[in-house]
């Protein structure tokens, strides 16, 4: 029997084994002898990237936090969601610089697909590791860091390198962020003031459903002692009332806003931690294009908006700063996230996702890993040859290969 869906209950994993080892012994044990495995975080993909004929979760290992206040950074079992972590560092006096949309989500799992907030001088969730753990093909454990030349592989690795059982972040001293909302952002002021809008807070967040002359809500998150945000954005009023990303949707699921100073645990993301997330009832598929192609690729599917919105909850538009991990939708370029929360209709989106691609193709788009997509263009990723030859290495027999790899990347 099958163990399950993923959270979008569209992807039935194949998987009919979710192995639970508590101690690393053990996981050492069933790595070393699975000849099909995978490890599987908190479901929150799209695809279907994690499955294999068999999984492995570390949600039963101790978390083992260890904070160390004289490298700045925090080492923890893999299992962990960014909100379990989260409120350990935050007790403690220390954050992480940047959050996705939600708590929920593992860090493995996050790290291993490139996952990002937002913030023109953040860059992805995967750019605050400093070490990892793997346990690979033949159950041997090896600590990867930045000295070691296979790192920037590493590190965005789809899990097929092997599994990642402790990581090491970068963390830094607690900061308050306040969130505020602006409505009513012309469509004409965005394309005019792209790159002052983005740069204006600490994280900025555009919604928008393509059609119409309003963009619609932008989500500015400042952290608290920089510059305060404006009480007009670019043309858009401050909101009077709290606001669902989803247009019509009740906030009860969402972060303070008002200008509200709190904890970057409870303003970075979008989502409160023990509220379902975002609608539930979606599909999510985002391309990653380089910031200097921002304006010209939103103005190309706006082009497409009424193909679009009959089948969108709502897009939405987050910029990340370039890294050098080789795998990063943010590879060695400043990238805006051009995201698309869809209803949930499967046909009509898988029908779009082409269309959607081919205007982006003068953009150099990649796409999220962990979302769904019609096409990885191998072209756009120099190092893929590398990372390929890292994961021959490690992974002779193809043990963490999977459909989805084998259609995508090898
Ligand atoms: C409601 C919702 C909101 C989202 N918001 C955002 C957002 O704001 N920004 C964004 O960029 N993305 C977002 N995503 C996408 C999500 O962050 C990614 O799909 C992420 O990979 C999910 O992590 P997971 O732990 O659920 O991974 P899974 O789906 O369980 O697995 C993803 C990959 O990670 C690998 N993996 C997991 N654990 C390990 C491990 N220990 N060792 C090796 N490999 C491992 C798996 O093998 C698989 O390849 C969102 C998704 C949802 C459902």
């Amino acid at each position: 029997m099958s163990i399950g869906t993923n959270w979008a209950k569209y992807h039935e994993y194949r998987a009919t084994t979710l192995h639970q080892p508590g101690t690393i012994d053990e996981l050492q044990e069933i790595v070393s002898t699975a000849p099909k495995i995978r490890a599987l975080g908190s479901r929150h993909s799209f695809n279907d990237l994690a499955d294999s004929a068999e999984l492995v979760s570390l949600t039963a290992m101790d978390p083992n936090i260890v904070i160390d206040d004289e490298t700045d950074t925090v080492s923890f079992s893999a299992g962990l969601t960014y909100g379990e972590l989260g409120v350990v560092l935050q007790d403690a006096g220390w954050a992480l610089r940047n959050l996705a949309s939600l708590p929920h989500i593992s860090v493995a799992g996050a790290i291993a697909t490139g996952t990002h907030g937002s913030g023109v001088n953040n860059g992805t969730l995967a750019r605050a590791v400093s070490g990892l753990d793997i346990v690979t093909a033949s159950g041997e454990l090896r600590s990867i860091g930045p000295v070691d030349p296979e790192f920037d592989g590493a590190v965005v690795s789809l899990g097929s390198l092997g599994i990642v059982s402790r990581i090491t972040l970068d963390i830094e001293p607690t900061f308050d962020v306040r969130q505020d909302v602006f409505t009513g952002l012309t469509w004409s002021s965005l394309l005019e003031n792209y790159d002052g809008i983005v740069s204006r807070a600490y994280s900025t967040s555009i919604f928008t459903r393509w059609v119409g002359d309003a963009v619609g809500d932008v989500w500015l998150k400042s952290r608290i002692g920089d510059r305060k945000p404006p009480q007009e954005l670019f043309g858009a009023a401050l909101a009077t009332t709290e606001l669902h990303p989803l247009p019509g949707a009740s906030s009860s699921s969402t972060t303070t806003q008002g200008g509200i100073p709190g904890p970057w645990i409870d303003r970075l993301p979008h989502f409160r931690m023990g509220f379902t997330p975002s609608n539930g009832d979606e599909l999510q598929t985002e391309y990653l294009v380089p910031r200097r192609h921002a304006v010209s690729a939103i103005s190309a599917v706006r082009q497409l908006g009424d193909r679009i919105a009959p089948h969108l909850h709502v897009s939405e538009l987050r910029t990340m700063a370039a890294d050098s991990l080789w795998l990063s939708g943010a590879y060695e370029t400043d990238a805006v996230g051009i995201h698309f929360t869809w209803k949930f209709e499967p046909d009509a989106v898988l029908a779009l996702l082409p269309v959607i691609e081919d205007a982006l193709a003068p953009f150099d788009a990649r796409p999220h890993w962990g979302k769904l997509f019609h096409a990885v263009r191998r072209e756009l990723y120099p190092k893929l040859g590398d990372f390929v030859a890292l994961a021959e290495e490690l992974d002779p027999t193809g043990k963490f290969r999977n459909d989805y790899l084998e259609r995508n990347v090898f």
